[in-house]
């Protein structure tokens, strides 16, 4: 089968043909209908060597059709379309009983990783996934509609329901970061929460695009933005700042535009961090660095794209084409997100 795998440190990824791999016991194989490229791939591969196995089959957003089940499995048919819940766990411990195996504290001693972050990934023909628990049925949702919300909908979704008692009619929410994820939070923020939304973004097409999805306001992300964000709060403050870029300048916007007794969500992983303390961050503030989310909370993503109030903006892409979409990714080109359909 032909897959998309970052094989050198420094070096693109490349489209290599490789062996079609056999589900083993309790494992299934998905022939994948559509792979999303996430801004983390990226992050992937600025690691020096021996943080990941090379090579890696990349792709930890995905989609597909069963398409053989290994000695064991059970509970899903050949032919069923399902998405894949991607921050596996090992299925027992108290995190993931509750489903949360995004903080299953067990997977790194057990070897076990996501595909496409260690495991081999969805950017392929086929994708083993190693247990059905970690299916999700995708029912009449078109995939590549639908692929990305495994993350840059889950993520967001898990970040917002995590700080949605912060966030009633009358309270702000900033959205800093307008890419694959940002556009999707905004959405969500609309759909489960009374919060005016000020969106950030360098880009002015991004912030266009954070107004098109629903943002109150765009602004753009530099020094003034937080004199902006006090005076249409009243001098306040947002009860929550959504860091999807998490780099020194916008953590520190966050740190001053967040009010008293705030949130501050750090999901961006771009290599800030964020001093908390007396005359650091605001009294009360509070500061978080959330992971992916938990596989009800995949399942309620799925809903609310299906009830029709949240979508993502996909530019697609063939197998072929995935490292040319790395590479505009890399330049910010990407408007939602990039989806290969192999
Ligand atoms: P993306 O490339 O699609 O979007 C990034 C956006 O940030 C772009 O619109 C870009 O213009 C904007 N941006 C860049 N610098 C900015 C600045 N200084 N101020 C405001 N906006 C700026 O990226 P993505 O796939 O949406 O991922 C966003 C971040 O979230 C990445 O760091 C990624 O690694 C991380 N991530 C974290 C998790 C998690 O579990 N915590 C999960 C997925 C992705
Ligand atoms: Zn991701």
């Amino acid at each position: 089968m032909r897959a998309v795998q970052y094989r050198t440190v420094g070096s693109p990824p490349e489209v290599v043909e490789i062996p079609t791999p056999e589900p083993g016991p309790g494992q299934v194989r998905l022939r994948v209908t559509a792979a999303g490229l996430c801004h983390s791939d990226e992050f992937v591969m600025s690691l020096p060597e021996g943080v990941y196995e090379l090579p890696l089959t990349l792709g930890h957003e995905g989609v597909g059709v069963v398409d053989a089940l290994g000695p064991g499995a059970a509970g899903v048919s050949v032919g069923d379309a399902v998405a894949v819940y991607g921050a596996w766990g090992c299925g027992v411990c108290h995190a993931c009983a509750r489903g949360a195996e995004n903080y299953c504290p067990h997977a790194s001693s057990l070897g076990i990783q996501p595909p496409g972050l260690g495991a081999p990934g969805a950017l392929a023909e086929y994708l083993i996934v190693d247990d059905v628990r970690h299916l999700v049925p995708l029912g009449d949702l078109d995939p590549v509609a639908a692929v990305s919300l495994t993350d840059a909908g889950l993520t967001p979704y898990h970040s917002i329901v995590s700080s949605l008692d912060a966030l009633p009619a009358g309270s702000t929410a900033v959205v800093i970061g307008v890419g694959g994820l940002g556009h999707v939070g905004i959405q969500i923020l609309r759909a489960i929460t009374g919060a005016t939304v000020i969106a950030l973004d360098v880009d002015e097409e991004k912030q266009k695009l954070a107004r098109e999805v629903g943002a109150h306001r765009a602004l753009h992300s530099d020094e003034s933005a937080v004199a902006a964000i006090r005076d249409l709060t009243g001098g306040v403050g947002a009860q929550v700042v959504f860091d999807f870029v998490g780099a020194p300048p916008t953590l520190e916007i966050a740190r001053q535009a967040v009010a008293a007794g705030g949130r501050i969500e750090i999901v961006g992983i771009g290599g800030g961090t964020l001093a908390t303390g007396f005359f650091s961050t605001p009294m009360g503030a509070s500061v978080r660095a959330p992971y992916w989310g938990t596989r009800a909370e995949l399942i309620e993503v799925l809903d609310l794209a299906r009830a029709g109030a949240i979508h993502v903006e996909t530019e697609r892409f063939t197998l072929d084409e995935a490292p040319e979409a790395y590479r505009r990714l890399h330049e910010g080109a990407i408007r939602g997100r990039a989806v290969v359909v192999p």
